[in-house]
């Protein structure tokens, strides 16, 4: 017998192709009059595209801010929120990765206003309670009801012009929340179920993406295994794969897609001899006898950076990390060892096959 604590989140979502043509629907269901609409610099023309859809139907918007940083730095937020009092919004609507997404929650935060999402990426945020800010360099994280969007619109068609290097990393990202997800101390029945099959989703898509970024059957089934994998995020803890994340990105300023798709399957190949039933789910989800071997033979099919002195990180950093990831650790179902740590950051700064 497996006893659990299931607890879920509440969530709207709307999927399909074409579905950002619900969103006037979405708006006026929420009751807003005047939601401002988020982006980064680089997606600013998703933003236009979704003010003149709402303009063409009469729907006032508070305009656009188009500022979306990665990590959710303060000033950020800060700037974002005058722009909100200045025009009078009363929601937003952010269309982006998690970088948008992020900065949607930090309005939310300290407003209490509605969100609605359009994800643009496959990372998950919109599925969690998870708010990560940064002030000063330093990267908080809190968990808090309060940042969950009232509505999450998927929409296929957004996805089309995400660069096929990034589509490649951020599934990758997808797939290490199903992981840790399966190995969770916190985990449930119905969470495996879901990790499994967003792993399958994303595992047998991502590859089609790679020879052909227009393939919209892959790209929907990409979307939908994100879909799944943030809310496993969103549903139950995160183990060690994440806390190294969490812990080289904020040291070394490393991308957050490369670094999820680099560590990963070193990892996966520390905990595994402590999770066969995780290892045994995820192997069929890989289509592979073996978790890790599957995990290395996607990415090699992926065409992605196995190194994190690829990304930017020094070698010299190695030792900085390993202390850092024993600090505070997360539940783990391997206990944190520092020399054990220490082999797997440096594996992976070195980009050696996982074993
Ligand atoms: P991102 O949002 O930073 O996007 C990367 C770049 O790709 C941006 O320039 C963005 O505008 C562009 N882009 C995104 N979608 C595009 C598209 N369809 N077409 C063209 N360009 C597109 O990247 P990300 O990996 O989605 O998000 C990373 C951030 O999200 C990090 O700060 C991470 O900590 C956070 N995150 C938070 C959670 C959570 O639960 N709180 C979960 C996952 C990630």
């Amino acid at each position: 017998m497996r006893p659990f604590v299931y607890n879920a989140n509440p969530a709207r979502v709307v999927f399909g192709s074409g579905t950002i043509k619900q969103l006037p629907d979405e708006v006026r269901r929420l009751g807003l009059r005047r939601p401002l609409i988020l982006s980064t610099p680089e997606q600013s023309r998703h933003a236009t595209q979704v003010e003149e859809l709402l303009s063409s139907l009469g729907i006032e918007s508070a305009g656009q801010f188009n500022n979306a940083t990665m990590h959710t730095p303060l000033d950020v937020t800060e700037k974002a929120l005058a722009v909100a009092n200045e025009r009078k919004a009363d929601g937003v609507i952010a269309i982006g990765g998690g970088s948008t997404i992020g900065l949607g929650k930090a309005i939310a935060l300290r407003t209490d206003m509605p969100q609605i999402v359009v994800p643009t990426t496959y990372a998950g945020s919109e599925m969690t309670p998870i708010i990560g800010q940064t002030e000063n360099g330093v990267k908080t994280t809190q968990s808090t009801p309060k940042v969950l969007p009232e509505v999450v619109i998927y929409d296929v068609d957004f996805t089309l012009s995400l660069p096929q290097g990034l589509s490649a990393t951020s599934g990758v990202n997808a797939i290490a929340h199903a992981v840790e997800a399966l190995y969770s101390q916190t985990g449930n029945p119905v969470v495996d179920v879901m990790a499994e099959e967003g792993v399958r989703a994303l595992a047998c898509a991502l590859p089609l993406i790679i020879e052909n970024k227009d393939d919209e059957a892959a790209r929907s089934d990409a979307l939908y295994g994100a879909w799944l994998c943030g809310t496993c995020l969103g549903l139950v803890g995160m183990s060690v794969h994440h806390k190294l994340c969490h812990v080289l990105g904020g040291a070394f300023n490393l991308p957050h897609a490369d670094t999820h798709t680099i560590v990963l399957p070193h990892a996966l190949a520390y905990n595994a001899p402590k999770v066969p039933e995780a290892m045994a789910k995820l192997a069929r989800a890989l289509g592979n006898d073996d978790a890790v071997e599957g995990l290395n033979v996607l990415l090699t099919k992926l065409k992605v950076k196995r190194g994190l002195k690829e990304v930017g990180m020094p070698e010299d950093g190695i030792d900085k990390a390993a202390d850092l990831a024993v600090k505070n650790a997360y539940w783990n179902p391997r206990p944190i060892e520092r020399e054990g740590i220490r082999e797997v950051i440096r594996r992976a700064w070195a980009g050696e096959p996982a074993r």
